[in-house]
């Protein structure tokens, strides 16, 4: 690490510390966050590095890390915890959220736009100065310790506009956009995580941009770092490189047989 607590690719992140290189000054403006106490939603394209930032600052700030994946189904509930009977006994259950409050720990729902409108108000009294979390099935009230923070992440692609989050809830975060890394660090990204050298790592990338760059196609995200590290990984293990690239960066982008011909057409002539 150097002395902004960055760690370079080649370098071993510490121990126990996921990497991630970061793409700005997004790990100072986390800890501010959190020492501050308040809640952070971090925008950007889904595989763009949002999970693995959440998980690098955690184990650096030495706080648990509760993941939730959200989805339409998600009631208030699921969140906060339920009665559940057991061995003809009535016990009531935590749910993730209210475990992150007890633990002081860092709660994480991911593409919380998923969630239904009445499941995001539960976080209301959390992400204001009470910082409380009322049960109301048993009665409690957790007072939030200064170690525990809420951290949501979306995508504001064009298919999340109309689900968007209500401004009662949006206001009450800071916000950080992530974008996909510029080349130069995806490039050192996809060599670390796909166990390749650079000069591959820098072709896959170059890749990645052009699919980007492809705009007359109705593709509904672009090229993600995820998958270029999952094409890295895949030559890396032995599998050709175009057929990688098929697998891993054509046909998980798009169902519709004309794109994948034009995806398949620019990796032929990029690589
Ligand atoms: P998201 O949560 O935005 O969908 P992830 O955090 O799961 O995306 O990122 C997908 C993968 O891409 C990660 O598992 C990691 O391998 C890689 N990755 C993306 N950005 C970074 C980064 N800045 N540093 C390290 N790895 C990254």
């Amino acid at each position: 690490m150097n002395e902004t607590g960055k760690v370079r690719a080649g370098e071993a992140a510490p121990k126990g510390i996921p990497f991630y290189l970061p793409q700005g000054n997004e790990c100072a403006l986390f800890e501010h966050a959190w020492r501050n106490r308040l809640p952070l939603l971090i925008k950007g394209p889904t595989g763009c590095g949002k999970t693995r930032f959440v998980a690098h600052m955690a184990a650096r700030l030495g706080r648990p890390l509760i993941t939730v994946a959200c989805h339409d189904d998600l009631t208030a509930a699921d969140l906060v915890g339920r009665h559940l009977i057991g061995d003809g006994v009535t016990y009531w259950a935590d749910g993730p959220l209210t475990r992150a409050v007890r633990e002081g720990g860092i709660c994480y729902l991911d593409e919380v736009v998923e969630a239904r409108k009445d499941t995001t108000v539960v976080l209301h009294p959390l992400t204001d100065d009470r910082r409380i979390l009322p049960i109301e099935r048993t009665g409690e009230v957790l007072e939030a310790p200064p170690e525990f923070m809420l951290v949501v992440s979306y995508n504001p692609g064009y298919q999340n506009l109309l689900k968007g989050l209500k401004p009662s809830t949006r206001q009450r975060f800071v916000a950080i956009r992530l974008g996909f890394p510029p080349p130069e660090l995806e490039r050192r990204i996809v060599a670390h995580e796909g166990g390749v050298d650079e000069a591959l790592a820098g072709r896959l990338v170059q890749l990645g941009q052009a699919l980007r760059n492809l705009t007359e196609h109705d593709l509904e995200e672009g090229a993600s770092t995820r998958l270029l590290v999952y094409a890295a990984r895949l030559v890396a293990s032995g599998v050709h490189l175009r057929e990688a690239c098929q697998v891993a960066l054509v046909e998980s982008l798009t169902d519709d047989e004309d794109t994948v011909s034009a995806l398949a057409e620019v990796v032929d002539a990029v690589l």
